[in-house]
């Protein structure tokens, strides 16, 4: 059930360019963000992602939109925090 909902860590991984673009069926858009908000390893990992896109970003004449990046990592990094003030009830797998 939780992984219906949320996806598993290849799909988080497979889909991540995706997810970053903005280029996901709502549903999965969804499943993303189950899937962060509950899972650490993959909330990391995004963040690597996302760090090596903005250094990529300083060597590219044709970057990609990072504004709508940041506005989607800002919005992932807050609801991670709060969630991480809570005691997390939902297990990772
Ligand atoms: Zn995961």
């Amino acid at each position: 059930m939780m992984k219906l909902l949320m996806g598993t860590h290849t799909e988080i991984r497979e889909f991540l360019i995706d997810y970053v673009e903005n280029a996901l069926p709502a549903l999965r858009k969804i499943q993303f963000r189950m899937h962060l908000l509950a899972c650490t390893d993959c909330s990391a990992y995004l963040r690597k992602y996302n760090t090596s896109v903005k250094l990529s970003q300083n060597y590219l004449q044709d970057p990609p939109p990072e504004e709508l990046v940041n506005l989607t990592l800002k919005f992932l990094e807050e609801r991670m925090a709060a969630k991480e003030r809570e005691a997390d009830p939902y297990p990772c797998h």
